[in-house]
């Protein structure tokens, strides 16, 4: 299911380039929490009593979730009927949000060009875009809007009780007492307007955020079938429309449908409001009834309810067509299909729990059934994105879906479907595999993450928008219980697997075929409803749209008031960064980093592997040796059965590659392999002898086995390059610059892509297969170890044996000396060209520019960093964003010293890259009234943001092992920022940024997309710019 976002800010500084995104699978493993368990505080909740009114509200229900330690306490305001949901833990990652259930009945993005519009300003805090400006002026963990198909909710977190009352005042009154400004609508959502401003006479366009932002989620073909199956499979009420608005419908929205959608969906009788941290409630109960609650006069909200779907009476199929993916596989591959089947009804809370249970069973994994129908037999690229269980609409769904197949291969599909259901209602599963799938539900609730909130809000959010008790869901001991006495009816699932399947009809069968003319055919539309607009409009309409366009970029320009916005101030701030309990240790020659924490009973093991003696061409397939090396036979087991030890004893093997500068000298690295997991102390012994077995190496010899993970690694290289084309676009203008930023791209970013076509093509499986054994043959070796532990502060003695024995029974090649991180000196890096153009028929932009500045040990780094987030706020977002229709733009400066500005679906691109060109010129022409202390503030309290996040329990000293930095180091740095000056980033900016030093070889840029239209005359190179163009197909 797809749910759109306001706000990419967190995007950028994620480095996350292969990433599954679109679907929040309902987890439970995602139920996780940050602080250990500690004490009970239930204890702190009981002046809580049902029937009781506390400031409005009744206590309606109170209960213990002794599973997460935590006491979830439900009222209803009693005048505006406005349900509220407090889960009270001792977490100080406070989260507040604000749900509205909105079910829209056409495909405009109303509900999602609202929550934009929303944070535009309201009657309290009547700026332009409070939303960006509080960005900057909090020292919020998380803050968002998002819209799904039946809700659009508003949350926030912040670990400082003054920034959450500061934050929580801005969002109440957006959502209830918005302005809703004609100019902010056109801003946000569409406008037509004058391609030169400044001249009435030419071409008139479409713009807009949402606009734009729309045209980008659809140029994921992943995103297309996802909406597609949803609008299909559920036709008949609010299900059937585009909640993100298809961008040819989006031009029919007016600002009037936008406000009465507002009156009616945003009232208060109509709103859930939840709350969780360990911040007092009555605060916030108090704030709503006093400020928003209290005068309003409740009404019936039974007419934004969803409706179950009407089931139907016989399978339905249908055939659609898509992008042709020119990255991806060749065209009469590119096709996709799923099968699925409308479930239960969400508010059936164990129903839910058994079905998510059953789709692990059936789909995940080699010992499941239709992994071993569907995907053994390498019919096609692998399972597609909208495969599993889906409980987020009012009737869940189950999915299974192949991406990148041939046509021919439908009818054989839908056989086999049948076929494993018939089987598995037959045969059922092994024991050890149910063990296995309970495991991991165990392991999942013990794991803690800093998001436990979040993620908390996220899975209860749809159920609570449909009625569905909460608590329930909450409690997932009871359902545990309940299915763990169901199971000893050894037919249990299988009736389930007949029930749910076997005698359902209601089931859709989609196909997707590309079309070469897709982009073509919508642009003709697109154009095609311009031209209607444009033949309807009067003289006096065209003067309009011209008067409009400069009235818009007249507000744009305005100097803001943002003195009524609330802000932190420098003793809000903590002083000092969290202190680690780290200690160092050499186990057999091996380097090891013990972490004591609070985890929770379970215990994370990392390593990394040295990677520096493996040959530079063999290097480039070692992508290809993370994501097959743990799923092949192994000394002593078979694939099936080395997966069935690892769901057993850990919560599964990463492997992942690893390139870290030095924080001192950019041109040093150490250059590596990750290895991690984790696993229940109990569990130990049986996570380290996997590892141990790993160790013996992998056997590379069944070319079937690696061909069909080769074919799946293939089919999912391009998925999420239109997500999140700016990190790919960044990383590629980075290699243009740095030696180890090249190897970067070269093992992750769009070489990486164009390596791996290029090697299908060229090379053998069997010849991939010997270049997989002699990595193994190079790395796995005790010699070139080293580890890092987080573990149980209170089972140190229990735990710390177990690690010794392993690495006394590492085998060795060598006998070097390991030393903590090997650091290699950059050699022959030859800088050649300045840009790079990924040309391709995505519909719009992603421009970035790297600039190589100094290392993060350097004394003008925190100055930069400074510098990066007041362009970010103070002028790329503005014209990027505001004024050019992009969804967003910004500057960041990594750990390497690289400096780099960003923009993410952007209609344009040789514009863009003359606004970060023209960055130095802008700063020495800054008014004071842009370039003040308050603005200098707000840069460091975004980067404090970064700063202070939480850290998890098990990702505590990570900073340090990973890349050098320990806690003196950031304390000096956390120092060194908050003492940068508006004269420091003035100097930087010219010593670094400026024109003068562009012209040197320390600039590359990058632009993923269709670059400049032909009709624009504009080209991407500048004079002295040596540019080169690589063709989707990378075929020179
Ligand atoms: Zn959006």
């Amino acid at each position: 299911m797809l749910r759109y976002a306001i706000n990419t800010s967190t995007l950028a500084s994620k480095y996350m380039l292969k990433q599954n995104h679109a679907k929040l699978h309902h987890q439970i493993k995602n139920l996780t929490t940050k602080t250990a368990v500690r004490e009970n505080v239930f204890s702190q909740s009981k002046i809580f009593t049902p029937g009781t009114v506390y400031h409005g509200f009744m206590c309606m229900d109170i209960q213990e979730i002794k599973e997460f330690n935590m006491t979830a306490i439900l009222f209803k305001h009693e005048k505006s009927k406005t349900e509220y949901l407090h889960v009270q833990r001792d977490d100080p990652n406070n989260l507040f949000s604000i749900n509205f259930r909105t079910t829209p009945f056409n495909s405009t993005g109303l509900p999602h060009i609202l929550e934009h519009t929303v944070l535009c300003g309201s009657k309290k805090y009547p700026v332009r875009d409070p939303f960006f400006k509080m960005l900057n002026r909090s020292l919020a963990t998380f803050m968002n809007a998002m819209t799904g198909p039946d809700y659009t909710f508003y949350p926030f977190s912040s670990q400082n009780e003054a920034d959450y009352r500061n934050l929580q005042a801005i969002y109440l009154d957006a959502v209830f007492q918005p302005n809703l400004n004609q100019l902010d609508f056109l801003q946000e959502g569409w406008r037509l307007e004058n391609s030169d401003l400044k001249n009435p006479k030419s071409d008139i366009t479409f713009k807009g955020v949402v606009f734009n932002e729309m045209k980008g989620v659809f140029s994921e073909n992943g995103a297309i079938f996802g909406e597609e199956f949803l609008n299909t499979i559920l036709p008949d009420h609010t299900y059937g429309f585009v909640s993100g608005g298809d961008p040819l419908h989006i031009p029919n929205l007016t600002v009037k449908d936008l406000k009465d959608f507002h009156q009616k969906y945003y009232h208060p009788s109509n709103a859930r409001i939840f709350s969780y941290g360990n911040f007092p409630v009555e605060r916030n109960l108090e704030i709503c009834d006093r400020l928003y609650l209290n005068d309003c006069v409740g009404i019936d909200s039974a007419y934004s309810r969803v409706p179950s779907q009407p089931r139907w009476k016989s399978p339905v199929e249908k055939n659609i067509k898509c992008r042709f993916d020119k990255m991806g596989a060749p065209i009469e591959n590119q096709n996709q299909i799923a099968i699925g089947y409308l479930m239960s009804d969400i508010t059936n809370v164990y129903e839910t729990f058994v079905l998510q249970f059953l789709s692990q069973l059936m789909v995940m994994g080699p010992n499941s059934p239709f992994y071993k129908s569907l995907i053994e037999p390498n019919i096609s690229g692998g399972y597609n994105s909208v495969t599993g269980y889906d409980p987020q609409m009012k009737d869940t769904l189950f999915v299974i879906g192949l991406q990148d197949l041939e046509v021919n291969k439908f009818e054989k599909v839908k056989e086999i479907m049948d076929q494993t259901l018939h089987n598995v209602i037959k045969e059922g599963f092994t024991r050890t595999h149910i063990d296995s799938v309970l495991h991991g539900i165990e392991l999942g609730i013990k794991h803690q993450s800093t998001k436990f909130g979040l993620n908390l809000l996220f899975n209860l959010t749809p159920l609570w928008n449909h009625e569905g008790s909460v608590v329930e869901a909450m409690q997932i001991g009871n359902c545990l219980d309940r299915f763990k006495i169901n199971l000893k009816n050894p037919k249990y699932l299988q009736d389930m697997v007949k029930h749910y399947f076997l005698a359902n009809n209601h089931k859709l069968t989609l196909t997707m075929v590309p079309d070469e003319l897709y982009e073509e055919n919508i642009a003709k539309k697109e154009n095609e409803l311009l031209k209607t607009k444009i033949s309807n409009m009067t003289d006096l309409d065209k003067t309009k749209v011209y008067e409009q366009g400069l009235q818009l970029a007249e507000a744009q320009k305005i100097q803001q008031n943002i003195d009524i916005l609330p802000c932190l101030t420098l003793n809000d701030i903590p002083k000092d960064v969290m202190k680690v309990d780290l200690t160092n240790k050499t186990l057999n020659a091996i380097p090891v980093q013990v972490c004591r924490a609070n985890t929770n009973d379970v215990t994370y093991f990392r390593g990394i592997l040295n990677m520096s003696e493996i040959p530079n061409d063999l290097k480039l397939f070692l992508p290809l040796f993370n994501a097959t090396a743990t799923k092949m036979e192994t000394k002593n087991y078979s694939y099936r059965e080395f997966d069935e030890l690892i769901n057993l004893n850990t919560g599964g093997l990463s492997i992942s590659t690893h390139v870290a500068n030095s924080i001192g000298d950019p041109f040093q690295y150490e250059q590596g392999v990750l290895l991690s997991s984790h696993c229940l102390d109990r569990n130990l012994e049986g996570m380290l002898s996997i590892w141990g077995e790993f160790f013996k190496k992998p056997n590379f010899r069944d070319t079937d086995r690696f061909k069909m993970l080769l074919d799946n690694y293939v089919s999912n290289l391009t998925t999420g390059v239109a997500d999140s084309g700016h990190l790919y676009a960044m990383q590629s203008a980075n290699s243009l610059v740095l030696g180890s930023s090249l190897l970067k791209e070269n093992l992750s970013g769009m070489k990486h892509i164009e390596f791996i076509k290029g090697k299908m093509k060229s090379e053998t499986t069997e010849s991939m297969l010997e270049k997989m054994s002699t990595i193994s043959d190079l790395l796995l070796d005790r010699s070139r170890l080293r580890i890092a532990i987080n573990l149980s502060k209170m089972k140190i003695g229990k735990i710390l044996p177990h690690f010794e024995q392993f690495c006394f029974g590492l085998p060795i090649v060598k006998s070097t000396e390991n030393s903590k991180r090997n650091l290699d000196m950059e050699n022959s890096f030859q800088k050649s060209i300045n840009g790079l153009h990924y040309k391709n028929n995505f519909s719009v932009n992603y421009c970035a520019k790297s600039i190589l500045t100094v290392p993060f040990r350097h004394v003008d780094y925190a100055k930069l960093r400074v510098l990066a987030k007041f362009l970010s706020s103070k002028y790329l977002h503005p014209i990027i964003r505001e004024k050019n229709g992009a969804y967003g733009g910004g500057a960041r400066i990594s750990n390497d010293g690289i400096f780099g500005f960003f923009s993410y679906r952007d209609p344009n691109a040789r514009i863009t890259l003359d606004v970060f060109d023209d960055t130095d010129s802008w700063l020495k022409n800054c008014p004071n009234t842009i370039l003040d202390d308050q603005a200098i503030f707000e840069a460091k309290l975004g980067i404090l943001q970064q700063l202070d996040a939480p850290v998890a329990e098990y990702n505590k000293g990570l900073d340090e092992f990973l890349c050098g930095l320990d806690s003196e180091f950031l304390q000096n740095h956390r120092n060194n920022v908050l003492q940068v000056t508006k004269e420091d980033i003035v100097e930087v900016c010219e010593k670094y940024l400026s024109k003068e030093r562009q012209d040197n070889h320390v600039i590359g840029k990058c632009v993923i997309g269709p670059g400049e239209a032909n009709e624009s005359g504009r080209v991407l190179s500048k004079t002295g710019e040596k540019w080169n163009t690589v063709e989707p197909d990378f075929e020179e």
